[in-house]
Parts: C-alpha cells; structure tokens; sequence
C-alpha cells in the first residue's frame, strides 16, 4: 500500500479533489488516502497554514494530492500554504504538461523551483533593493537531471531557454545542463527567453521537454497554459528526492465555487502524473480522459453543460472498460 497525503484546501480545490480520489479509486486499490487540513483557516486558528504535527505526518508519506488554497495578500505574516509545502518537502522540480486533449499532443514545462529569483535572499537599503538570482551547481544539476531524465523517458529533446548571453547565473546553469546532456546522451536545444516566447505562442506544439530556471518558468508555464483552453484541465507534479506533490494549476476559483460545475480534470490528470510517480498505472486515466473529451459532455470553461460529477461519471467509466 501507497500513503497519499491529500490537503483538498478551499473553493473548488474541495470538489476537483474529491474528484480525482473517486477516478484514482477506480484504477487501483494500493493507495490509501490520508486527509490533512491546511491553508488560512488552519492559519488563523494556529498561525501556521498548516500545523507542524501534520507537517511532519506528510514527511512520512509517498506523495501528496493537492487541491488549491485562497492566499490573502493582504495579511501580514500570511504565508501561503504550497509555498511552505514546497519548502519544507524540498520539492525543486516543478513540471507542467499542457494537453492537447483533442489531438494527442502535449508541452512539458520543467521549472527549477526554489533557487533563481525566488531565493528569498536580498538586501534593503534605503535606496536600493536587491533580490539575489541564485543558481548553485547542485540545483542546477538536480532540475538538469529531472529534465534530461524524462527526455530519455519520452525520446524527446530537451529545449533549455535561458540568457546566458546576460546573465552570468545563466551562464553557469548552461554549463551544467550542456555537460550533463552530453554523458547522457540527450540533446540539447537552446533558446533565448525573450524570443522564446514568441515561438510559444506561435508553435506551442514541437517544444520537447522545456527546461528553464524559476522566474522564467514561472511566466512561460502560465503563458504556455493558455493552449491547454481551460486552465481546468492543466496538471502538475512538484518533485523532490523523496516526496512529490500533484496539484492543478488552477485556484480555488471563488466565482464557481459551490456550483458543482468546476471542470475535474486538471486535478485528475494530477491523480495521472500521481499514479506514474508511483509506478502505477497513470496512462489508463490519460487514455480515458482523452477518450472521454472527444465524445462526453464537457464542463461550462470547455462550452458544454456537464456538471462535475457527469465528467468523473463518464471518466470512470472509459476507465472500466478498459480494465
Ligand atoms: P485563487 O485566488 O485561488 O488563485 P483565482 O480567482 O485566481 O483564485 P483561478 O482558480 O486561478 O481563480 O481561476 C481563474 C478563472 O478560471 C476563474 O474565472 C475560474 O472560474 C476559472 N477556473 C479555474 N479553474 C477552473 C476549473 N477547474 N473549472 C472551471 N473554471 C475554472
Ligand atoms: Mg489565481
């Protein structure tokens, strides 16, 4: 048996998690769930968004499932609860598969993410601010690693966007991914951010696996989500050495809330990447998805009339025709 943390947060975080916990049943009896409370309701009871006895419970599990939690900006001391789960699990590779449900075709964004611009290291002085854009050998050849590792899973390339003509962080980043590449026998394209993006836009489709540093995967991942049609349906695993956590790109939504019409899916291909990270069977519930968008009612964000629970319906049961 697998133990799966799940932390279902608020708005529809609730409903597309609960979501993919019934279609994760469907496809396997190994996992056993394990439900912890977090965000700003926790925050506010105990002045943590999540209660360090939990937090240490968490250490101990397989993976984590996660819906999405409000983050007030206008709290001081407000911390927001997946930021702190992404530095306390250590997870430093953040990857996105943006789907083309319709034509089988998908971008995968790999994003370094917890050194670059996010150090959370910087001086203030009186006229001058300055953040510290840090990149160490060991974070860039651990998300390098990640990259060129699920290259060789899908016989892709890797396209490595950088400035290395600028920056010098950049630079040394480049090292490292070139050198790793080469011993491993992946290759390498590499892009200018800046340009890079217009290619994003243009020809979102023949990218391989994009490999990019923090600040820069933060704003092409959510340029690149656009392509997906709904951001509801857009997956993603945050990776550590020990511990991954699964999450819909989406938030807690606070205009459908409640409605029972938010679309599922993003969190059920979350359930997918789950699956695979296990080494469970993650594909049937691609294939069923899949399947499923091309003839089923699609929820009010993909212009149909389906409510949530019609779609997980429908979903399951592409599922148990193929078991
Ligand atoms: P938060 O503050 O929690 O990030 P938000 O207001 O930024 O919430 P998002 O959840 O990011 O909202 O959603 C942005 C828009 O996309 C909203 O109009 C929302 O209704 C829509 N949306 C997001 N997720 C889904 C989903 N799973 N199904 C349908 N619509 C969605
Ligand atoms: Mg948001």
């Amino acid at each position: 048996m697998y133990r799966v943390a799940v932390i279902k947060g608020d708005g529809i975080g609730i409903e597309v998690t609960e979501a993919a916990i019934e279609v994760i049943n469907a496809v396997t009896d190994r996992i056993e769930f394990i439900e912890f409370e977090g965000g700003f309701e926790v925050f506010k009871r105990y002045g943590a968004p999540i209660r360090e006895e939990d937090l240490e419970e968490i250490k101990k599990m397989d993976a984590v499932l996660f819906g999405a939690t409000s983050t007030p900006f206008d709290v001081p001391n407000y911390k927001s609860l997946i930021i702190t789960l992404r530095k306390e699990l250590n997870l430093y590779a953040n990857l996105r598969i943006i789907p083309d449900l319709w034509n089988e075709r998908e971008i995968y964004i790999v994003r370094e993410n917890s050194e670059g611009l996010y150090s959370g290291l910087y001086d203030v002085e009186k006229e001058k601010v300055v953040d510290y854009r840090i990149i160490t050998r060991k974070g860039a050849e651990r998300i390098a690693r990640f990259a060129i590792n699920l290259a060789k899973e899908k016989r892709e390339k890797v396209t490595f966007v950088h400035k290395a003509n600028v920056l010098m962080g950049d630079k040394f980043f480049r090292k490292v991914v070139l050198s790793l590449a080469e011993r491993e026998g992946v290759e390498v394209r590499e892009k200018i951010v800046d340009s890079f993006t217009i290619e994003l836009v243009r020809n979102p489709w023949n990218q391989e696996i994009i490999l990019t540093e923090n600040l820069f995967g933060d704003i092409l991942s959510d340029l690149a989500a656009i392509h997906a049609r709904s951001i509801g349906i857009v997956p993603s695993g945050n990776y550590g050495d020990d511990i991954a956590l699964f999450e819909p790109i989406h938030g807690t939504a606070p205009d459908i809330a409640g409605k029972g019409i938010a679309n599922p899916i993003g969190s059920i291909l979350s359930g997918a990447m789950l699956l695979d990270y296990l080494n469970l069977n993650g594909q049937i519930i691609w294939e069923a998805v899949k399947s499923y968008v091309r003839k089923g009612n699609l929820t009010p964000d993909l212009g149909g009339t389906a409510m949530t629970k019609d779609v997980v319906e429908g979903i399951i049961e592409e599922i148990e025709y193929r078991i």
